[in-house]
């Protein structure tokens, strides 16, 4: 399990997370919604050991404290992260880019079976290898991103904004990608504005509003909760 335990962060004098509690176990998907500048991308960032900016809390993954270590010591323990501008290498093949995701220690061994795995998940990417990631929609970059992640062989995933930028239906196919992930036993902790779509494959969700914590509960319970359809789901 990971678990931020009262996470705050500060960009100079201003605060942009305070007191943040959330889990998130293997095998199940857990949403935070939030405004723009909410604080979510800061909030993976701070797990995801991307930020100094963390001055009080403290993150456990699977109980060891991981609230000081650099990202590649992260990696190592089992979290991914997808940033939201997706951190792909636009000139490299779709091969090239996930085979680099590989880099981790944990993953090197099982390279060969992790790749199997990936392009059973990402029929679309099993196609075309070869193809130059620059010339792929943002649905297949959004694809190779996320398989680049599984290919560190994570236990949790983490995703910023995944949907960010694709058409309806292909958000469709994102989310219905995300369930499979879960179904072999990934945790995957993603931020979110598409709250309908995110909710539907949900276990439960955060509210994040202004740095704070002001909702939690299970992802069926927040899709029928009055204030999350007035704020968040346009209803
Ligand atoms: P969005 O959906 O727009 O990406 P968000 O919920 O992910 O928003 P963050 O990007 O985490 O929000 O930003 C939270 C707050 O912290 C915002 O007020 C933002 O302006 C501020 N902030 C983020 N990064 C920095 C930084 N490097 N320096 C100063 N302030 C920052």
């Amino acid at each position: 399990m990971l678990e931020s335990r009262n996470i705050s962060v500060f960009y100079g004098r201003h605060r942009a997370l305070e007191d943040v509690s959330a889990t998130v176990s293997k095998g199940e998907i857990v949403v935070m919604l939030g405004a723009n500048g909410a604080g979510k991308s800061t909030f993976l960032r701070a797990i995801a050991g991307q930020t100094r900016k963390v001055e009080g809390g403290t993150v456990l993954m699977d109980g060891a404290d991981i609230t000081l270590s650099p990202p590649h010591e992260i990696v190592e323990t089992g979290i991914a992260l997808v940033p939201e501008d997706r951190g792909i290498f636009a000139d490299l093949t779709v091969q090239e880019n996930l085979i680099l995701g590989a880099h981790p220690q944990r993953a090197r061994a099982l390279e060969t079976e992790n790749l199997e795995r990936v392009l059973s998940l990402f029929p679309k990417l099993k196609q075309r290898p070869k193809q130059i990631v620059r010339t792929m929609s943002g649905g297949e970059r959004q694809m190779v991103a996320i398989g680049r992640a599984m290919m560190s062989a994570p236990s949790i995933l983490l995703l910023d904004e995944p949907s960010l930028g694709l058409a309806p239906v292909l958000c469709t196919e994102l989310f219905r990608t995300l369930a499979r992930i879960k179904e072999t036993g990934v945790g995957i902790f993603m931020v979110e504005q598409n709250a309908k779509q995110s909710l539907a494959i949900a276990d439960r969700g955060y509210l994040l509003d202004n740095g704070h914590i002001v909702g939690a509960d299970t992802a069926k319970a927040l899709a029928m909760d009055a204030k999350v359809q007035a704020a968040y789901l346009g209803e």
